[in-house]
């Protein structure tokens, strides 16, 4: 029996990025989510704060999935002592190796910008972790098949469930004497075309839902209408269609779009589409590795990711911008603030044929919001680039639950948890979300507070 079970917010509350949850029983500490904070610099510098409790105290940690707001600190947790086994499904870990060694790098190359041009208030500036902290880390993913139980310390047990929103994501299921804690990560959707639904969970006794979209809907709208009818008005001008995507699962998603237009015969078969991203390239090595983690069968998920040419040099990259036919070029970053697609955009940007297809979400200050908002131009190494091209969104192209779903997953438990903690959102999406839990479902919940420390009832309390 336990004496005590705490949990603390460290992280992913009151904001969508930085998730960690830190789970005590009995003094044995397993921490949920290990993420970087993103975004304005005042989160950013977060992640340089001493972690709340040592290091080397936290006996294991447990991920629901690859994005680098849920796996990003886990390289700086290992620098500063971290020594245990690190939970996940297997999607995650080879996920894992991708991101957190990109993040590695970028970390290492801005530590190196600064150096250079003598500008950080730091001698000498240092990254926040080194590629080697993260190869250590990534040597400490232990893959867990999804709904296998596994002993974690004190008597706690592990199960993943599947969340859906990208390869490998999972609902976290923890097993303590006398109850169940159960942590969403971040869902996906129901009807995604390549993820599986969010799984279903029947009990709980305390649940930490995720609200990223907890007061928004998703627009209705089919994207493969909106992609179709975007690509042959390009086409007509003669134009060239650069989708900036999210490396990790949006890429893959607008793969398949594609694929299944040309296979209905709703853009040209023979119209090129190139993936210019090396990042991008390897997340779908990884897709194809987990059929089974998708909606698709191992042929569909070749014919779909072969829909392609793939560019791996940068050369090939540069030589896509010399030829004048219509084609479609797939490049990172998703919201233009680095990657090769900043030098597409530079090439096609300026000419009225073309279009410019963003993938989702742009957060504030990037290229893509500012372009969206309608700036006349936009600086690119050092250049005003003039904005000519027709430029779109793919807003519906989310790979998050909004907020009905949401509730439709929260509909799955048979009880009320005790308590449901409101996470992974601003406060406004966090609020909302509440009052639609408390009025249409009736339970009681609140969203958590930044550093806020909850004392779980467990069997020796009573659990009345
Ligand atoms: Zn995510």
């Amino acid at each position: 029996m336990l004496k005590s079970l705490q949990l603390r917010f460290l992280g992913g509350a009151g904001t969508v990025t930085g998730s960690r949850h830190l789970l005590e029983a009995d003094g044995r500490r397993v921490l949920l989510d290990c993420g970087l904070f993103q975004g304005l610099k005042p989160l950013r510098l977060r992640n340089w704060a001493p972690f709340p409790v040592r290091p080397a105290s936290v006996e294991a940690v447990v991920l629901s999935h690859a994005h680098l707001d849920h796996s990003g600190y886990l390289p700086k947790l290992v620098r500063e002592g971290f020594r245990g086994p690190i939970y996940c499904s297997a999607g995650t870990r080879d996920l894992c190796e991708i991101l957190l060694l990109d993040s590695a790098h970028l970390q290492e190359a801005d530590a190196d910008y600064l150096n250079r041009h003598g500008i950080s208030r730091h001698k000498p500036a240092l990254p926040l972790y080194t590629v080697a902290d993260a190869q250590r880390a990534i040597a400490a993913l232990r893959p867990v098949a999804f709904d296998e139980t596994v002993a974690l310390p004190a008597g706690l047990q592990l199960r993943l469930r599947r969340a859906g929103h990208i390869l490998g994501a999972a609902v976290v299921e923890v097993d303590y004497p006398g109850g169940r804690l159960v942590f969403s990560g971040d869902l996906g959707r129901y009807e995604d075309p390549l993820m599986p639904a969010p799984q279903a969970v029947a009990e709980a006794d305390y649940l930490l839902v995720e609200s990223t979209y907890g007061n928004r809907a998703h627009p209705k709208d089919d994207p493969r209408d909106v992609l179709a009818e975007i690509i042959q008005r390009a086409i007509r001008r003669g134009g060239t269609v650069v989708i900036p995507s999210f490396a990790v699962g949006r890429a893959q998603l607008l793969l398949l779009h594609l694929w299944r237009l040309k296979q209905a015969g709703r853009i040209p078969r023979d119209l090129p589409v190139y993936l210019d991203s090396p990042m991008a390239t390897d997340a779908v090595d990884v897709y194809l590795r987990h059929e089974r983690d998708q909606r698709l069968t191992a042929a569909e998920a070749r014919a779909a990711y072969g829909v392609a040419t793939y560019v791996r040099d940068v050369e090939q990259s540069k030589a896509l911008d010399a030829s004048a036919m219509p084609k479609i070029i797939v490049s990172a970053s998703g919201m233009a603030t680095g990657g090769r697609v900043i030098h597409h955009l530079k090439h096609y940007l300026r000419d009225a044929r073309n279009t410019v297809l963003f993938a989702g979400f742009q957060a504030v200050g990037t290229r893509g919001a500012a372009m969206l908002d309608g700036a006349p131009s936009v600086k690119i190494h050092g250049e005003y680039v003039p904005v000519k091209a027709e430029l779109q969104n793919l807003s519906m192209l989310s790979a998050h639950a909004d907020a009905d779903e949401i509730i439709r997953w929260l509909r799955g438990f048979s009880r009320p948890p005790r308590e449901t903690f409101i996470v992974h959102g601003e406060p406004g999406a966090a609020d909302a979300l509440r009052l639609r839990i408390q009025d249409e479902l009736g339970w009681s919940c609140h969203a958590a507070e930044p550093g806020e420390t909850a004392t779980l009832r467990g069997a020796a309390s009573g659990s009345a």
